[in-house]
């Protein structure tokens, strides 16, 4: 915290905070995002399933790959906290701090979200946004971050002193304790840092500080993916509703989110393939 710095600057801090930003990973080594495939593969959808997300609750959604699926904010303007997995194999699931820094702090088109090691791969790509107009705000905010994790009900109680039982994380565990049947206990640890669908999220100017504002989405916005593998899906309404005010609590109006998945045809699949897993060895020079 700067109320504590001791230490005068250097007679060369100048000269040291002048070194130039280096962009740490180079997407143009990534393998290439073929905007054509997926705009031509999303104009030829047919609708096979739908799933509402009640508010301060969450829900599962199981995503062929190859097929896409759609969040769209109904009724009112509503965050989501995303979690993703391999239908086969839960151990592999979104790894939002890779996908931040091998795309940015916020996703849009043509971004796509990596799974975990070892597999490191592409698990979804973003195929359509209609809050991609925002951009950066005055504030240095955007929408759709891979920053913040999810509201949880242990920060709470370490910030507030209650117990909450409707952050995203306990909704997440929840759901997919019920999808799977089995205990939360045992589902828990598997529950991740999420992807904040709608969310306006920044850090502030002065003391870099995570922040929320007011999600600009409004009901019809959606953010629509394409599975690159097979897909379990967990969406949380999250119970600070647009995150213009306040979280864990149920002092903000909430609304429903709307999953749906949609098939393409196999004539517009013929030129793509499942996303394969890392070619690293394994073997961390032993
Ligand atoms: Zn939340």
């Amino acid at each position: 915290m700067s109320e504590y710095r001791q230490h005068a600057a250097p007679a060369d801090a100048r000269q040291r905070r002048n070194a130039k930003p280096i962009i740490c990973y180079s997407v143009d080594q990534l393998p290439s995002y073929d905007h054509q495939f997926y705009q031509r593969a999303r104009s030829q959808l047919t609708k096979v399933d739908e799933v509402i997300v009640p508010p301060r609750d969450a829900a599962s959604f199981s995503v062929p790959a190859g097929h896409f699926f759609r969040i769209t904010s109904i009724e009112g303007s509503q965050v989501g906290d995303l979690n993703l997995f391999n239908v086969h194999n839960l151990q592999e699931h979104f790894y939002s701090g890779k996908t931040r820094q091998l795309h940015a702090s916020h996703l849009t088109v043509g971004d796509r979200l990596w799974s975990n090691l070892p597999s490191l791969r592409a698990i979804a790509t973003i195929t359509q946004d209609t809050l991609d107009w925002y951009g950066w705000d005055q504030d240095g905010a955007g929408v759709h971050d891979v920053i913040g994790t999810r509201c949880d009900p242990y920060t709470n109680q370490l910030l507030k002193q209650t117990d909450y039982h409707y952050c995203c994380h306990s909704n997440l565990t929840r759901a997919l304790a019920e999808h799977l049947n089995v205990a939360t206990s045992e589902i828990e640890p598997l529950i991740h840092d999420v992807l904040n669908v709608f969310m306006c999220t920044g850090f502030s100017k002065d003391t870099h500080q995570y922040f929320m504002k007011a999600s600009p989405v409004r009901p019809g916005d959606y953010l629509e993916f394409f599975a690159e593998i097979d897909l379990l899906g967990v969406l949380s309404a999250c119970p600070g509703g647009n995150c213009g005010s306040s979280h864990s609590d149920d002092n903000t109006p909430c609304f429903p989110l709307k999953v749906e998945i949609f098939k393409t045809t196999d004539e517009n699949l013929a030129r793509w393939s499942n996303s394969e897993i890392s070619k690293y060895s394994g073997s961390h020079g032993l």
